[in-house]
């Protein structure tokens, strides 16, 4: 019999279990992406309709103009990740040969195509408790957990990094939150990133990065499920159809908007995955896309930053050298340096550009290891 040793190796790896961002009703975090790119994968999001006693359940929800309607009751199955080709996929948005849930979209509006969901490991920092800003607590303190997040944000973040170079040089202000269930809330962009502002927080946020980070981002992306799971749920979702329908034809139901209409609004609710109209620029060209000028507040000093981001081995040959064009970075009034920019308002308003210097990707590489 194989004998199994008490090795942190030996533990089941389930990145699905690990700790995930999400903000309480009226709670706030400051992150840091610290990481260059997200994974992606395409998933499916299944749902489908509640039989109750052999009849459909609706319920009313109240449109923006104030009016309400009748909406068909779905429940929430489960995001496995599509089984296509990825060429395939973005090339004609859908798989039908090789993902039996792509091929059931082209069919019907009982489920829906693949969209686009992303994960990526990002550092939060311990904010001072009870306090309405974005504040440090004292001692600093990060951990790091998983960020997982859809085509709206993937675009926002994109947006900032265009403005503003690497997100690995500014914290992002997030909340606070609105709406809990369907993690409703703001992010700004900060002048800075409070993990560079000294050595000491470059090297506990690097080492907490590096220890507990999760290696696979797929299952915090979607359900890698096996395709006679799949195959199962999509009957269950055919049958539970089929009983609409039935109910539908009999006159019964009031279906104000359709079936198809009620499905794609509680999508977007939920996902808060508005289907992207351009995806050509890819979050890691743009993130590792140098600005050109870089920013003032907080200057990485490259020299201290190869000295404290190298591994042990390496230290002893580079010495910290003076620092030429170190920037004081903020200390301790977080408030004061912080600048943000509403997302709301990034469309509209001209942003201030970040100038001054920027960390080389490659030194953010050797401080991290792989990203
Ligand atoms: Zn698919």
């Amino acid at each position: 019999m194989p004998i199994m040793e008490f090795l942190p190796d030996n533990k089941v790896q389930d990145t699905s279990q690990y700790p995930r961002l999400k903000l309480e009703l009226n709670e706030r975090a400051r992150i840091l992406a610290i990481e260059r790119a997200p994974h992606m994968e395409y998933i499916h999001r299944l749902e489908k309709p509640r039989i109750v006693n052999g009849v459909p359940e609706y319920h009313e929800e109240e449109k923006r103009d104030g009016t309400k309607q009748r909406v068909l009751t779905q429940d929430f199955i489960g995001t496995p990740i599509c089984l296509g080709d990825l060429g395939i996929i973005e090339e004609k948005g859908v798989d039908p040969v090789n993902c039996p849930i792509c091929a059931a979209s082209v069919k019907g509006d009982m489920v829906a195509g693949p969209v686009r969901r992303f994960a990526m490991n990002v550092i939060r920092y311990a904010l001072k408790p009870g306090q309405q800003g974005f504040a440090l607590a004292e001692p600093y303190s990060v951990s790091c957990i998983a960020w997982a997040f859809g085509d709206a944000m993937f675009n926002k973040l994109t947006d900032f990094a265009t403005e503003w170079g690497s997100l690995q040089q500014h914290d992002l202000l997030l909340g606070p939150c609105t709406v809990k269930q369907y993690q409703k809330f703001d992010v700004n962009v900060a002048a800075t990133a409070e993990w560079l502002a000294s050595e000491d927080r470059k090297r506990l946020t690097a080492e907490t990065y590096k220890s507990s980070k999760a290696e696979d981002l797929a299952p915090l992306c979607g359900r890698k499920a096996k395709r006679e799971y799949i195959e199962s749920d999509l009957e269950s979702i055919e049958m539970a159809w089929r009983v609409v329908h039935a109910h539908t034809a009999g006159g019964v139901p009031d279906l104000t908007g359709g079936d198809s209409a009620a499905l794609a609004a509680g999508l977007d609710d939920l996902l808060a995955d508005l289907p992207a109209a351009e995806h050509d620029a890819t979050f890691r060209d743009l993130v590792a896309t140098e600005p050109a000028e870089a920013a003032p507040v907080q200057v990485a000093n490259q020299d201290l930053l190869d000295d404290l981001l190298a591994e042990p081995a390496a230290q002893s040959s580079a010495p910290s050298a003076a620092p030429s064009a170190e920037t004081a970075p903020v200390g301790g009034d977080v408030g004061v340096q912080v600048e943000t920019l509403s997302v709301q308002e990034a469309d509209g308003i001209s942003v201030p550009k970040p100038h001054g210097e920027t960390i080389v990707e490659d030194e953010f590489e050797a401080l991290l290891g792989d990203l």
